[in-house]
């Protein structure tokens, strides 16, 4: 017994030798108010300069520890309880999901975030929440298809894209939480006939990642991509030429406007399982979902808002407004493994 705090501090120690600071030293209060660590997916510049924010805001110091999705929960499951994570942020609903299946967060109430971000955004037991948004939709090129000939994404699956449609591969998370939705909507057995005449009207076999289906819309390999909007968003603003010159070409179409909705999903966090810091951790979030720190993240990435009372992105705005499928984003993460299974028996490389 006496041995064990020590290992454990030994181990605190290793583990916060390894945290990596987010903001810079300058102008860091005398004494801070307290630290909160954040294990992120994200990797983004608008991400440090809100850890910044906060710390001129509170007090409270930022440390971050970036890596894929997968790495972090791996990370987080051998740290354990000596784990120094205070929240634990990425990208989709499905991979939320999975950190939620490992027992990787701990349910906080924060009765700010409830008020602020749509119940369809958060985890119901209060285990994460969505901090931007973003949608699943057809692109499509501008010569070759007429808006009027799309509707749903049902709809992909009519012999008539044969040869036409490009979107990545099974083992996008963002594919998984589509399939998902599609599950949820129409039952398993129509979801998985649904992906098989869906893989029979591919262009190519997958590869590459959204953007690259949005390039290959415009290179003439086939006539539809299925991309986040938020790829386009980044083609748009982009300095190269070939960029331009590609998004004249691509129409953007949310898909079931008469029914359900676009599919849509988030990127989110959550407090991590054994957060020592969980006040701060608490104090973090709220922050994230203020209207200036919401302006932020969502241009920054060309992603929506998670509150509907924030504007968005010219970029963004310009596709116009639509409606969202109103399914509570923590389902797709339920239906996950149940998607991925579909996927492989419809034979979605
Ligand atoms: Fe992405």
């Amino acid at each position: 017994m006496t041995g064990e705090p020590k290992l454990r501090n030994a181990l605190i120690a290793a583990a916060a030798a390894a945290v990596v600071t987010a903001g810079a030293v300058a102008s860091a209060p005398a004494r801070a108010a307290g630290e909160v660590n954040v294990y992120t997916s994200r990797h983004y510049d608008v991400d440090a300069a809100l850890y910044k924010a906060f710390e001129a805001k509170t007090g409270i110091k930022v440390n971050v520890v970036q890596g894929n999705a997968n790495a972090l929960f791996e990370r987080l499951k051998r740290e354990g309880r000596n784990s120094p994570a205070d929240i634990l942020m990425t990208v989709d609903a499905g991979n939320l999901g999975r950190a939620q299946a490992a027992g990787l967060f701990q349910p906080v109430k924060s009765a700010a975030i409830d008020k602020i971000v749509p119940a369809a955004y958060r985890e119901p037991g209060g285990l994460w929440v969505g901090l931007t948004m973003r949608a699943r939709v057809i692109m499509y090129h501008k010569d070759r298809v007429k808006p009027s000939e799309l509707s749903t994404y049902e709809a992909l699956a009519d012999p008539k894209w044969k040869g036409k449609i490009l979107i990545r591969s099974s083992n996008s998370i963002y594919n998984q939480s589509l399939v998902a939705s599609l599950i949820s909507a129409d039952g398993p057995e129509k979801a998985l006939t649904w992906a098989k005449a869906l893989v029979a009207n591919m262009a190519r076999k997958p590869k590459g990642g959204d953007r690259d289906q949005i390039r290959a819309v415009g290179a003439g390999e086939g006539d539809i991509a299925v991309s986040n909007t938020y790829y386009l968003g980044h083609l748009t603003a982009s300095k190269n030429p070939k960029d331009r010159v590609l998004v004249e070409k691509i129409g953007v179409f949310f898909p079931n406007q008469a029914g359900r909705g676009a599919h849509v999903n988030i990127s989110g966090a959550g407090v991590a399982r054994y957060a020592r810091h969980k006040a701060e951790a608490i104090q973090l979030l709220e922050f994230l979902v203020q209207k200036d720190a919401q302006v932020k993240y969502s241009q920054a990435n060309f992603e929506y808002p998670a509150r509907p009372d924030v504007p968005m992105a010219k970029i963004v705005a310009a596709w116009g407004e639509f409606k969202a499928d109103p399914i509570n984003v923590s389902e797709l993460g339920k239906l996950n493994p149940e998607a991925v299974k579909l996927m492989d028996r419809a034979g979605w490389r």
